[in-house]
């Protein structure tokens, strides 16, 4: 098999194939650095570092390339609302460079705890001005901008495949209806649906951060710096670009008129800008919608005071369990996040944790060579590769792990070599943290039924006595002993077993 890829561009699956033999270059879309990222927008990484090591995996040179937003961006994609950045400085009483530091730091301290590798390229928007005014040089002698106002529009109307990505329809868009409508009207914008590649002095007045251009004093509207950085670093034409599905039909769209609308006759004829398009689906709250600006979001480990909402470590959960709880959903499919999912989650990789310590025991930490594999083991090494080929199947790919470690047919040492060539996808940490695990006291849990459910109990007793709950560890131990279970707290934390 080979690797198929959804692209949004045409929408079908398709048949991946790299514009330079063996090398994927790649760009997918970064943070607005205004606030902490919230357990959606972390999704769209988790996303990106699976596509990452899957390409790894399968053997491609890679160049990853991610950009910070810390200039640019509104509060609405279509230049309307307030700058993102700047609202957030005056809230904190910062400088816009203080804070988009502070929260740039935040980000990369959530995505190494979700083992999230980095991109080989994080660029920030503020250290490519002088390549987007380049680039919107280019745009404007292709006739595709005007001035009004003070700000220079691109003019979507020079553009004849603007709608072609997010299947938009032309005349509902320059009436300003449709999935697109406007609901701040721009008198100055020819469409409705054209958009701003430079504000100067007349959005805001008193903007922090400002250069010098050929259009005047400003700064650039959100979607060139996409368009020049991931040019700059990837070339006119590179294999993958991803973000999540709210950027297909503004942010994307409006990158892809821009870029292509850079282009000259020859660059026009050896292809498109970007050959794939990936995107996430959403991660979903029961409530409704999560967002940044909204202030009721959810972050990983970033305490939040209570009146804006809650980090996950604080209910229990470990950065790795909401990487699990992800890689169980296939990343096109949209995600509710529930409490019931997240414990089912963290369950499953403890129970899956458990059991690469017992390979571990049983193999002596040795693991097979990869080449000499029975035809057993092969098979799951084959079936995890045909699982990541068919559009990234996570799912897949984590029930073919969670099947090998408990065949017995294979081999320690076997199911050791398979774990660590999975989990270099999976990024599970699964032998470091059974490394950690505590030593198994009194009777294994090995065959009984009932041992995800005391598991859960167990945590949730030790959660309990963590936040002073002694009523409800009480509770929870005594309703364990008249099931006959005791538990055993030991230095290296607690266990259970049966009397
Ligand atoms: P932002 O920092 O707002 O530019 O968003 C960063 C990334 O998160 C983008 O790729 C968004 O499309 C993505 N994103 C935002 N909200 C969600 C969500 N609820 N679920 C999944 N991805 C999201
Ligand atoms: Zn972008």
């Amino acid at each position: 098999m080979s690797l198929k890829l959804f692209n949004t561009m045409g929408k079908t699956l398709q048949e991946f194939k790299p514009i330079h033999e063996g090398f994927v270059g790649f760009y997918g879309c970064g943070p607005t650095v205004y606030n902490y990222a919230h357990i959606g927008n972390l999704r769209a990484y988790v996303f990106l570092d699976i596509l990452d090591r899957t390409l790894t995996y399968l053997g491609y040179d890679i160049k990853h390339v991610m950009n910070i937003t810390d200039v640019g961006h509104l509060t609405g994609d279509n230049d309307d609302g307030e700058d993102k950045m700047k609202k957030s400085a005056a809230e904190r009483h910062q400088s816009v460079l203080e804070v988009a530091k502070f929260y740039t730091d935040a980000f990369m301290k959530d995505i190494d705890a979700l083992n999230i590798r980095h991109p080989d390229v994080i660029c920030k928007a503020t250290d490519h001005i002088p390549e987007m005014i380049e680039l919107i040089k280019k745009i404007e002698a292709n006739g595709h901008t005007y001035m009004a106002g003070g700000n220079l529009y691109y003019d979507i109307s020079t553009y004849p495949d603007y709608a072609k990505l997010a299947n938009l329809n032309m005349e509902e868009l320059q009436a300003g209806a449709g999935k697109r409508k406007v609901v701040v009207v721009d008198e100055n914008k020819r469409n409705p649906g054209d958009f701003v590649l430079w504000f100067t002095k007349s959005k805001f007045e008193d903007q922090a951060m400002t250069w010098d251009s050929p259009w005047g004093r400003g700064y650039p509207g959100w979607h060139i710096e996409c368009s020049a950085m991931s040019m700059k670093y990837l070339g006119k034409h590179f294999d993958i670009h991803t973000g999540g599905i709210d950027h297909v039909p503004v942010h994307h769209t409006n990158e892809i008129a821009q870029s292509e609308g850079s282009f000259t006759e020859e660059d026009r004829k050896e292809g498109p800008w970007v050959n794939y398009w990936l995107h996430n689906d959403f991660l979903i709250l029961e409530g409704g919608k999560m967002s940044k600006s909204s202030g009721n979001f959810i972050t990983l480990q970033t305490k939040l005071p209570s009146e804006k909402g809650y980090c996950l470590t604080d209910k229990g959960y470990e950065p790795l369990d909401y990487r699990y709880f992800l890689l169980a959903g296939h990343y096109r499919k949209p995600l509710v996040f529930s409490f019931n999912g997240m414990d089912s989650a963290k369950n499953s990789r403890k129970a899956l944790v458990n059991k690469v310590k017992s390979i571990l025991d049983a193999s002596n930490g040795k693991a097979a060579d990869l080449a000499s594999l029975s035809p057993k083991a092969k098979e799951y090494l084959d079936a995890f590769k045909a699982d990541l080929e068919n559009d990234l199947s996570t799912p897949q790919a984590l029930s073919r792990v969670q099947l090998a470690v408990k065949d017995t047919e294979l081999k320690p040492e076997e199911a050791l070599a398979l774990v660590q060539n999975m989990d270099s996808v999976l990024a599970l940490s699964l032998v470091e943290e059974a490394k950690k695990a505590a030593a198994p006291q009194g009777d294994s849990h090995e065959g009984d039924p009932e041992a995800a459910e005391i598991d859960a109990l167990v945590i949730q007793r030790t959660e309990a006595k963590k936040a002073k709950d002694f009523a409800t560890a009480d509770k929870i131990r005594n309703d364990l002993a008249a099931r006959g279970i005791v538990i055993i707290d030991t230095p290296t934390g607690p266990t259970w077993k049966r009397q």
